[in-house]
Parts: C-alpha cells; sequence; structure tokens
C-alpha cells in the first residue's frame, strides 16, 4: 500500500518507518480469520486489515476520532495477524506508531489518561505487593470479580545455591510476578540447577517495560530498558551465556530493547546486545530434555493441555518449543483448539477492555479442557492469571509442573 505522508509526519523517523511497513501489506484479508477482535466483533475496523487502514489514513492527515482510537485500542497486539501474513507485514510494529500518532493527534480524554497513568505506577511500583497482601487478607469481603483475580499465596519452597556451575545465565525477576506468583522464579532456579546451570537476578533490574508500553508510557518504557541494561552490563560483559525470561510477555519486551534505543548514542549497542542474548526459558531447557528426563519420571503420561501464549507463539515465533519439550518429558498433550486465538489477558487489555477479554477467556478454557486434561499449562504469568480464576482443573507454569516432579 503506498502512503503519503501528511506533512505533521514526513520528517519524522517513524513515520518513513510506518510508510515502509504499510507498503508491505497488499490488502488480502489473509490475516482476517485468525484476528480475535474480527472474529468476535465481526466489523472490519476491528481486523488487522481494517486498523492498517486506519492507521493509513492518519499518516496521511485525517484527524482521527475517538472511534479510531476505540477500534486501535481493541486490538489486543496478539500478533496472530502477522503469523497469518503471507507478506510478512510487521503489524505490531505499526500498529505502535500508529497507536502513538492516533494520541498525538487525539489526546484521551483526562480521566482516561489518569487510569493509566495509576495503573502504571501501581503494577510497576513499591504499592503492588503490599496491596497484594492485604488484599489476599480482605479476599472474603472483596467483590467476586476481584477476588478471583487474586491468586491464592502459594509458597516459593527452598531454592538452592546454584554457586557452584560452571553455566550461568541471568534471569529476569519482573515487576508483578514476585508478588503474585513466587513460584514460577523458584522452580525455574531448582529446574536449571538440576540442569547444572546457575542463575543469577540482580536486585537493581525490575520491570521489562511491557506495561508502560501498554499504558501510553513510552519514554517510561524506555527508562525501564536503561535500568535493566545497567543492572544485566556487568554480567554481559562478562560473559554471561544469556538473559533468560519465564514469562514470555516480558521476553517478547526485551527483545524489542534494540529497536526501543536504537536511537539513544549512549544505551543503543548494549541494548542491541542485551535484546540478542535474550532467551524464552523454554529454549534454554529444550535441549536438555533428555537429561531432565531422567529426573521427572513421575511426568509420564501425565495428560496435560497447553496454552502457547500469544507473545511466545506469534511475538516471538516459539510455537512448539514448550510443547515439544513436554512431550519429550513424557506428557501426553491432549488436543486444543484453536491454538492460535488469543485467551484474551494481553497485559493491560483485560483490566482496560473487559467484556472483550472474558469472552476470549471462556472460548480459551472451552478449547483447553475439551480433552479432558489433568492439568493446564502455559509460559506466561498474565495467561495464568487469565484462565485461572475459571479453570475447572489446576493451572500453572510448565515450569511449575516439572519442578514438581523433580526427584
Ligand atoms: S496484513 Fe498481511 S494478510 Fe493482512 S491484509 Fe495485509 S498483506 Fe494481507
Ligand atoms: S494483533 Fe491480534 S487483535 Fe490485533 S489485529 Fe492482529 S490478530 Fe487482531
Amino acid at each position: 500500500m503506498q502512503t503519503t505522508l501528511a506533512s505533521f509526519i514526513k520528517d519524522r523517523p517513524e513515520g518513513a518507518e510506518a510508510a515502509a511497513l504499510l507498503r508491505a501489506c497488499v490488502h488480502c484479508g489473509f490475516c482476517q480469520a485468525t484476528c480475535p477482535t474480527y472474529q468476535l466483533l465481526g466489523d472490519e475496523l476491528d481486523s488487522p486489515r481494517g486498523r492498517i487502514h486506519l492507521i493509513k489514513q492518519v499518516l496521511e492527515g485525517d484527524i482521527p476520532t475517538a472511534r479510531t482510537q476505540l477500534h486501535l485500542d481493541r486490538c489486543l497486539t496478539c500478533r496472530a495477524c502477522e503469523t497469518a501474513c503471507p507478506s510478512g507485514v510487521q503489524y505490531g510494529r505499526l500498529l505502535e506508531i500508529g497507536r502513538q500518532v492516533v494520541i498525538e493527534r487525539q489526546p484521551r480524554p483526562w480521566a482516561q489518561r489518569v487510569l493509566r497513568r495509576v495503573l502504571a505506577a501501581w503494577l510497576t511500583g513499591p504499592l503492588f505487593a503490599p496491596s497484594v497482601a492485604v488484599g489476599r487478607v480482605l479476599r472474603p469481603l472483596l467483590p467476586r470479580a476481584l477476588a478471583v483475580s487474586l491468586p491464592p499465596r502459594v509458597a516459593a519452597g527452598a531454592v538452592p545455591n546454584t554457586g557452584q556451575h560452571i553455566r550461568t545465565v541471568l534471569l529476569l525477576g519482573g515487576c508483578v510476578q514476585p508478588a503474585l506468583a513466587p513460584r514460577i522464579t523458584a522452580a525455574t532456579v531448582r529446574v536449571l540447577h538440576a540442569l547444572n546451570i546457575r542463575t543469577v537476578t540482580p536486585p537493581q533490574a525490575g520491570c521489562c517495560g511491557a506495561i508502560h508500553q501498554h499504558l501510553d508510557a513510552p519514554a517510561a518504557a524506555q527508562a525501564d530498558a536503561r535500568r535493566n541494561i545497567d543492572a544485566w552490563w556487568p554480567h554481559v560483559q562478562a560473559g554471561i551465556e544469556a538473559i533468560i525470561v519465564n514469562t514470555s510477555g516480558c521476553g517478547t519486551q526485551l527483545r524489542d530493547y534494540g529497536l526501543l534505543l536504537r536511537d539513544d548514542p549512549v544505551y543503543a549497542v548494549r541494548a542491541a546486545r542485551v535484546s540478542a542474548l535474550v532467551r524464552d526459558l523454554s529454549e534454554l531447557v529444550a535441549p536438555q530434555v533428555a537429561v531432565l528426563r531422567e529426573r521427572v519420571p513421575g511426568l509420564a503420561g501425565q495428560r496435560v493441555a497447553c496454552h502457547s501464549p500469544c507473545s511466545l507463539q506469534h511475538a516471538q515465533r516459539l510455537g512448539g518449543v514448550v510443547e515439544q519439550l513436554l512431550t519429550g518429558l513424557g506428557v501426553v498433550l491432549v488436543p486444543v483448539a484453536e491454538p492460535a486465538l488469543c485467551c484474551g489477558a494481553a497485559g493491560t487489555y483485560h483490566l482496560l477492555q473487559p467484556v472483550l477479554s472474558q469472552s476470549l477467556r471462556e472460548r480459551k478454557l472451552a478449547a483447553l479442557t475439551q480433552g479432558q486434561p489433568q492439568r493446564i499449562v502455559s509460559a506466561n504469568l498474565g495467561c495464568l492469571l487469565q484462565l485461572a480464576p475459571d479453570a475447572p482443573v489446576p493451572i500453572g507454569h510448565w515450569i511449575e509442573l516439572v519442578d514438581q516432579h523433580l526427584s
């Protein structure tokens, strides 16, 4: 698609980038069928092709309306459309530019701006962990919708000293995961210890920046990236093997650090180096399956439904890695319909678009349970929190399942 950039954007680098991305789209519509919002709403403007058209119009000078913003906001950024696109359109990046330009041209109402700021500050700030603790105490008094979204406290368990191993990796601690599901990181450390891999989590590193990115705060997302790079850089210089992420939404953000800071004269090179070192946990464990299988004999024959997060299968293009890993450990994977479809979590989407999010949750749970699994696993905290309240069988991170069977 040829785009004639309007004067307000034609000399800006993101204008040229968006025009190049738009050029790749031939408007064929192969992406439509995979789009969750198009499936739910049936509106062309809630489809990838429709949103691409809206972005094009704005870049060509149309003044965006609240309706334009709504159609872009309804996008889950699941990027299923990228996987389906035969022309290689980088829709995720295009949407990021489009949303930013729309906000510049049509600022959100103040109440929405305040809500986003408060959410970002709460989720990434020091008040989050105490408020989760208080929420758990007050759970019987909370409205059901709030109470079920708060996972029960599960002890993380003892973490071994991994100092003696030769292989060493950095492990992202994250922002909300330590308060909501500390066992995921503890399980990661234990399983990697069993594989003779040492994990290091510098306390100065924190949120990957995805929350700020989702909530219209790209400068704060860049600040998150710089802080993490500073925390990791001495380890990178010392030759760390990889930066491991056990929540795929954060992994997607870390892989974008190079892009995010490409114009930063101080951080551009470091950011690209950090992005190149990022690995999903499954990528580290998969080559060790034969060794690990000896340590988890109790896993053999377990019937499990695996939900592959969009951030893993579409954004990072690692679909099937967790599934193969689990099969290699003897797990029996039950069939899951519509495996490419988003569960509706999508970062902060479930908070901002609760109706669409709930529909997708119900649809995903129906697909995951049709094969009557004993358990559901995933690779992203957001998906687990989204699905857990209504899941009829236990649900957790796949590393927790492996950890529970370590002998
Ligand atoms: S994004 Fe890809 S699949 Fe969708 S209309 Fe454009 S070229 Fe076709
Ligand atoms: S990212 Fe997901 S929700 Fe957004 S247009 Fe693409 S398929 Fe649809």
